[in-house]
């Protein structure tokens, strides 16, 4: 087993000062691009294989959540690492501003929704910890709304975890002057206008909010069965390899067992030799 997830993990319950944690670290892992891409061809063979058995076996799940700024790499995980594995095995949902009929509901309503089915491997772009993200930082809800949210969620995270969800919780850490790098990155070229929005600007002049929001949730949501992981993201070949090291544990650990064969395999097989369908 790694140890890269002693290393990324934090302690549940501990006070968290995001100050303390490095956006370009490499910790307990490769230290050099060419390192970590030839790593991550390799892991992405056992996580192929891994996702198979849970699938086959058709009991557990496990759902990846994806939190952190703008650029941070949300998707580039999901390409990168999701990507490693059959199309079919993962339900992968992403949760922008809140539709006129998701406002009806409770926050959690279009979560619950989109929960991975038995088998697969879930992974969230955003959550529901955007409920006391965004909703905090830009005052879209009053206090009194979203402080009961903590216990709400950790409350709900438990209630999956006792259905057979493994959650694995990564928030990408980077830090302002990489994001300024990859917005302008977007700026010049126009093929990748279309990620560019202005408002990004808004959201990014109010960083040092948005970090002190992320210190509550990675301090208040973290527990024994689903605690979170800051992953060092300034760099993208070391935040691939970390998030797929954590994931490749995660389902490890489970042990994915596909079902005996309900069937006798030397028995098919003879049957199989011994008639030709044309003969
Ligand atoms: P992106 O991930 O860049 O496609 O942007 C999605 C946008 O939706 C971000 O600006 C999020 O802050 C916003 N968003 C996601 N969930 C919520 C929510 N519950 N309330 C308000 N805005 C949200
Ligand atoms: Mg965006």
């Amino acid at each position: 087993m790694s140890d890269v997830r002693e290393v990324l993990r934090l302690r549940p319950g501990a006070a968290v000062d995001l100050a303390g944690h490095d956006p370009r670290a490499t910790p307990a892992g490769p230290d050099s691009k060419s390192q970590a891409v030839a790593e991550l061809a390799g892991l992405g063979e056992e996580l192929d294989a891994l996702q198979e058995a849970l699938y086959a076996e058709s009991r557990r799940r496990v759902l990846l959540v994806l939190q952190g700024m703008d650029t941070s790499g949300k998707g580039g995980v999901i390409r990168h690492v999701a990507g490693l594995v059959n199309p079919q095995g993962l339900h992968i949902a992403s949760f922008k501003k809140p539709t006129e009929e998701e406002r009806r509901h409770h926050f959690l309503w279009r979560v619950e929704r989109q929960v991975p089915r038995p088998g697969l491997i879930g992974v969230f772009d955003r959550s529901h910890y955007e409920d006391v993200l965004v909703v905090r930082v830009d005052e879209l809800a009053p206090e009194a709304q979203w402080r009961p949210r903590y216990a709400e969620i950790t409350a709900f995270e438990d209630r999956l975890t006792a259905d057979g969800v493994t959650i694995l919780k990564c928030f990408l850490h980077i830090s302002p002057q990489e994001q300024r790098e990859r917005l302008l990155a977007r700026l010049d070229d126009p093929a990748k206008h279309w990620k560019y929005n202005p408002g990004d600007l808004v959201v990014r002049a109010r960083w040092s909010r948005y970090q002190l929001a992320y210190e509550e949730v990675l301090h208040r949501c973290g527990t024994e069965a689903a605690p979170w992981y800051v992953i060092p993201a300034d760099r993208k070949w070391y935040r691939n390899w970390a998030v797929a090291t954590l994931l490749r544990d995660t389902l490890r650990d489970l042990r994915p067992t596909p079902p005996r064969p309900g069937f006798d395999v030397d028995a098919e097989r003879d049957r199989l030799l011994r008639h030709d369908p044309l003969g």
